[in-house]
């Protein structure tokens, strides 16, 4: 059987890159996934793709009644949530200079109030049975980019929000755990996004590869991989941790 056999798994980001990888092998290892992204069609494809493992949820991270009906939901129709997988993202590229104030507060909107939204609505359906909440956050959070600012004080939100809230999960007596994940750069779809946004694209990818002193930028199946061991019994002492997973381009 499955690492997480029987486990109920609500994923965000789900249509694309690491939410993709992480439903996929969630699947593989025994669980029951809710597959919620905005892109509807990329998400449908997914999960028919999954058959019944995953069933596809439009879900919005930025609106609050979507994840409260999202909960509600999953509550009748599994009578519980087990993971929490906060992986809806977007990146913004723009400097101090150039990133307006409409695109900042959309980055922290998505990026940081999305995940708390998630962090807040899960309670009343985890706390019944506990469960583990895993928020991707990014190395960026640690290791600032110039042209990164709205994206770098977003996923800096995420981690340090991750320990409040691990703090009151724990204080809750609620068997609830929340950590935080930090891929290096890893390829998806995002990454080409980011590409096409550069003078020299050329030149960005190879800096990325460079940075990574392992000599290479990441796979989604490897952060998949750990977003597994978060969700499974077998992290149980883990809550409030930065998880880092970046080929060492933090050190
Ligand atoms: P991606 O663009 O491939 O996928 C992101 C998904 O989020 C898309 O399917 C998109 O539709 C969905 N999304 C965007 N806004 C949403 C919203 N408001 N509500 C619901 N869904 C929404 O990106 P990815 O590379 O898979 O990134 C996933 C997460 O990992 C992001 O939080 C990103 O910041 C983080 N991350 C990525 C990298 C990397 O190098 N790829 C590195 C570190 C962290």
């Amino acid at each position: 059987s499955g690492r997480i056999e029987g486990k109920v798994a609500l994923v965000t980001g789900a249509a694309s890159g690491l939410g993709d990888a992480i439903v996929r092998r969630f699947v593989a290892e025994g669980a029951n996934v809710v597959a919620a992204d905005i892109d509807e069609e990329a998400g449908r494809a997914l999960a028919e793709d999954l058959g019944n493992a995953a069933s596809f949820l439009s879900l919005d991270v930025t609106k609050e009644d979507r994840w409260v009906n999202a909960f509600a939901a999953m509550e009748v129709v599994h009578g519980r949530c087990d993971v929490l997988v906060n992986c809806a993202g977007i990146t913004t590229i723009g400097n101090v200079e150039s990133c307006s104030l409409e695109a900042f507060k959309h980055e922290l909107d998505v990026d940081l109030a999305g995940v708390f939204l998630g962090c807040k609505h899960v309670v009343p359906l985890m706390k019944k049975h506990g469960g583990s909440v895993i928020n991707i956050a990014s190395m960026a959070s640690m290791k600032a980019a110039d042209y990164l600012v709205a994206y770098n004080a977003a996923k800096a939100g995420v981690t340090h929000m991750t320990k409040s809230i691990a703090l009151h999960y724990a204080h809750s007596g609620y068997q609830m755990r929340c950590n935080s994940v930090h891929p290096g750069v890893i390829r998806t779809p995002i990454l080409d996004k980011v590409l096409e946004q550069s003078d020299d694209p050329d030149k960005l990818y190879a800096q990325w590869v460079a940075s990574h002193p392992i000599g290479r930028i990441g796979r989604p199946d490897e952060v998949a991989a750990l977003c597994l061991y978060l969700a499974s019994d077998e992290s149980s002492f883990a809550t409030g941790a930065e998880f880092v997973l970046d080929g060492g381009s933090s050190l």
